[in-house]
């Protein structure tokens, strides 16, 4: 068997698959870190509320949460997210 699809075999059904964090490319050896690193990027959304802070992924999302939770109503305050810093 040829060593490059041995490694292929290991990466797929090993303990030593790497996690890949699609925001920022960083690799986990265990889903549970992972999982924890990707809260680190819950605040990265690229569209965020000028009233309240809250964050996006489309600007259609950003305009929909701004119609229904801005406009015509009273405004309300948001308790803005703390930034938690995970150490994977
Ligand atoms: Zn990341
Ligand atoms: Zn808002």
């Amino acid at each position: 068997m040829p060593i490059n699809l041995l490694i292929v075999i290991r990466q797929v059904h090993g303990t030593e698959t790497p996690w890949c964090c699609k925001v920022c490319g960083k690799q986990f050896k265990l889903k549970t870190n992972w999982m924890e690193h990707q809260k680190t990027h819950e605040n990265d959304k690229l569209f965020s509320c000028d009233l309240c802070g809250a964050g996006f992924k489309s600007s259609q999302s950003l305009k929909r949460h701004t119609g229904q939770v801005h406009e015509g109503k009273k405004r309300k305050q948001y308790p803005k997210k703390r930034n938690v810093n995970c150490d994977d």
